[in-house]
């Protein structure tokens, strides 16, 4: 399908011809491929790295890597295991906006199916909390299934209308709007962005985003910042929105301090009041289209933290004898808090713990921390979650490293050999990844790979 007629004719008149049609080209090139690998549970990263035919790194992403062709993701166990996400380049630009967020607690407001939260996820670390909201139920399921595989543990995933996260006012230090927009910047990758672009969806997705920015504000911290990108060119969406913003947000809107960039990464470094911007042109910089911003709340900005009155009591406490078979099953239990959660275990990094408690009590949650199961007979039966998680203590159970094409059975809910398992319940290992949970009896082996998650592909 050919772009849009009226993308066309704009571009070469905002750009002028000749940097007009190298965009246009560049969308009818060939996209580069690349991952991000997962620090906490990559593994070898040479080996995997060379395994994925990676080329070099994305400049501006520490963990990013462009691969040489597109591999066949989905039978790579790696990728089943959360070892690395399959996340085009320019969006992971982001993680250097976020500024060093070690600790901090961050807003993904729209965040399916999770790129940027498992990106933030990491930067967070086991004292941070990424809070990743999504408004369409189907795709907020998507994004907790990716967050279950990435296995940090120190994300919750809500499904609400952004003005619910607004209303947990000043609570975070960083927050993130990946806003909905009209796709230009997708037009090389994916033809559907082609098919449903029209100059009346730009207008429609810049009110959208100036609502979607005012939830944002209020849940910003003052001195906190404010992360904003859409993958599309047109300028409404891009600076227009943001001065949109401007109006109404006026002197609360300061610097941010500045990342170093470099000229040879080709983005287009741009200001829009306080707002650094940077434009990224297939043309120009290795990766799709994209737009992204980043300012300050002032810290004298008015905002004192405020939680919306609890409805409900979401954790349940749990005995002693539950907490200690828990304790067995990561590594360090003293960072962590246990909870029973609609009669499934639970556990957090102690750090956040009462935050994810607060907001369950306010939003609804579909997952966070580690789901670890529940405890028969002093014993515990784990959830799928479990396997993924980077602090699992895997002395608590035998370990069966299996190889590639049975880990392809697995992943497929095939049946297993049993010799490869141990009798009871095992962890399932390809080149030392997790997979996930599969019980030996006898002869008999019980794939407890979850059904929704299986390769459904021959
Ligand atoms: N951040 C994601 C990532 O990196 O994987 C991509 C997010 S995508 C660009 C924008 C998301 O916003 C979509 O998942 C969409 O469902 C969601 N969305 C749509 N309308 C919305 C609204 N009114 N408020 C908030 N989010 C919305």
């Amino acid at each position: 399908m050919a772009l849009p007629a009226e993308f066309v004719q704009r571009v070469l008149r905002e750009l002028g011809a000749e940097e007009g049609a190298a965009l246009c080209a560049a969308l009818d090139g060939v996209p580069p491929v690349s991952v991000r690998l997962n620090g906490a549970k990559c593994g070898n990263a040479e080996e995997l790295l060379c395994a994925l035919g990676a080329a070099q790194p994305v400049p501006w992403c520490a963990d990013g890597w462009y691969l040489a062709e597109r591999p066949q993701f989905t039978f790579d166990p790696a990728f089943h295991a959360g070892a690395y996400y399959v996340q085009e380049a320019s969006s992971q630009f982001v993680g250097l906006l976020a500024g060093d967020a070690a600790g901090r607690r961050i807003l993904d407001l729209c965040a399916a199916p999770g790129g940027k939260t498992t990106l933030y996820a990491s930067l967070a670390g086991p004292q941070g909390l990424v809070v990743a909201n999504e408004i369409d139920r189907r795709r907020a399921q998507v994004l907790a299934d990716n967050v279950r595989k990435w296995g940090t543990g120190n994300v919750a995933v809500t499904c609400c209308e952004p003005r619910a996260l607004g209303d947990l006012e000043a609570w975070f230090d960083v927050v993130a709007v990946d806003a909905p927009c009209s796709g230009e910047g997708m037009f090389r990758k994916d033809m559907g962005a082609r098919e449903e672009w029209s100059e009346n969806n730009v207008r429609l997705c810049a009110a959208r985003q100036d609502g979607i920015l005012r939830e944002a504000w209020r849940a910003l911290k003052p001195g906190g910042r404010l992360i904003y990108s859409t993958c599309t060119f047109n300028r409404e969406e891009d600076e227009g929105t943001l001065e949109r913003m401007l109006a109404w947000a006026g002197d609360e809107v300061a610097e941010a301090p500045a990342p170093a960039t470099d000229e040879v990464w080709g983005i287009v470094c741009g200001r829009v009041g306080a707002f650094r911007t940077y434009r990224f042109y297939p043309h120009k910089a290795c990766g799709e289209g994209f737009f992204a911003a980043v300012a300050c709340k002032a810290p004298d900005a008015e905002g004192r933290m405020k939680t919306p009155k609890a409805c409900r009591t979401v954790f349940g406490q749990i005995d002693k004898a539950a907490a200690a078979e828990l304790s067995r099953w990561v590594l360090r239990p003293e960072q962590m808090r246990f909870a029973s959660v609609a009669g499934t275990l639970y556990g957090w990094p102690a750090a956040q713990a009462d935050a994810v408690r607060q907001l369950s009590e306010v939003l609804p949650v579909i997952c966070s921390g580690v789901a670890m199961g529940q405890v028969f007979k002093g014993r515990l039966r784990p959830e799928p979650a479990l396997a993924f998680y980077a602090e699992l203590d895997r002395g608590a159970l035998p370990v069966a490293e299996v190889s590639r094409e049975e880990a392809l059975d697995y992943l497929r809910r095939g049946d297993m050999r049993p010799d490869a398992l141990t009798e009871g319940l095992n962890l399932i290992c390809t080149q030392g990844r997790a997979l996930g949970f599969a019980k030996r009896i006898d002869r008999r082996v019980n794939n407890m790979y979850p059904s929704a998650l299986r390769i459904l592909k021959q």
